[in-house]
């Protein structure tokens, strides 16, 4: 089963509308050549018409880092997944641990929230991962395991609209890599845990990819792609990740 890779470049609370052009502008002077690899850049909320409007003719797609369930409603401060559409994002990422631990994301609001994307036509990535004292009890398996249920229960796991980011909480933003074969371990056990769409699913990873362990990353039989926090701020890292997928 041939997946398609997918790359996405988390931006979080960096990046207003001026850098975003800049980003863009180099991005767009390199020749890398994503015809055949999925490739999303997220910056925050307030950056995506520009992102959108300057990557309208190119392969680049823009995604949200979060969205709210409801399409409008007195929800002070939330963004409607239908304005994010409207806009013409294609991809959000949910369940992030950053929105789990300081924003109190739930299993189950993850679960409302990838109800409403798949229903209005948004692509998702769902973030699932263990915390390092998780890993360290042995829970890590059961951790992902139980993300994976309740973000999923009464919806139709569709390989076309829905991936999954491995992010082990250790590994976001410290440094860190899990090994590639770790990775690769608990990529199976995610992949397994999806039910006979499994094998067509993407299951990409997230956890300090850097251009220097991409490609050892990416060349795990199980890991379709990459979520990329710090090292997608640069877009000279950035465009050398993708490279790297091009050498797999
Ligand atoms: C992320 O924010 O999803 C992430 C993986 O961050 P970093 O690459 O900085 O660890």
């Amino acid at each position: 089963m041939m997946r398609k890779f997918l790359i996405g470049g988390n931006w979080k609370m960096y990046k207003g509308a001026r850098e975003t052009e800049e980003f863009i502008n180099t991005l767009k002077t390199s020749k890398v050549d994503i015809s055949d690899i999925d490739v999303f850049i997220a910056p925050p909320f307030t950056s995506l018409p520009v992102a959108i409007e300057l990557l309208s003719n190119s392969n680049y797609a823009v995604g949200a880092q979060n969205m709210f369930w409801e399409e409008e409603g007195a929800y002070t401060g939330e963004i409607s997944p239908v304005f994010l559409k409207e806009l013409g994002v294609e991809w959000v990422i949910l369940g992030h641990s950053e929105r789990r631990i300081y924003f109190g994301e739930t299993d189950e609001g993850v679960r409302k929230k990838l109800k409403t994307a798949l229903r209005l036509g948004l692509n998702v990535v769902i973030c699932i991962g263990e915390t390092e004292k998780e890993r360290e009890e042995g829970k890590a398996e059961e951790i992902v395991k139980r993300e994976i249920i309740e973000a999923l229960k009464g919806a139709e796991v569709d390989p076309e609209r829905i991936a999954f980011a491995y992010e082990p909480i250790w590994a976001i933003g410290t440094g860190k890599t899990a090994r590639p074969e770790d990775a690769e371990e608990m990529h199976r056990i995610i992949r397994g845990s999806l039910g006979n769409k499994g094998e067509e699913v993407r299951v990409i990873y997230g956890g300090s990819v850097k251009p220097h362990n991409a490609e050892e990353l990416l060349r795990q039989d199980n890991i379709d792609g990459a979520l990329i926090g710090g090292a997608s701020l640069d877009p000279v890292s950035f465009i050398e990740i993708i490279e790297a997928v091009r050498r797999v």
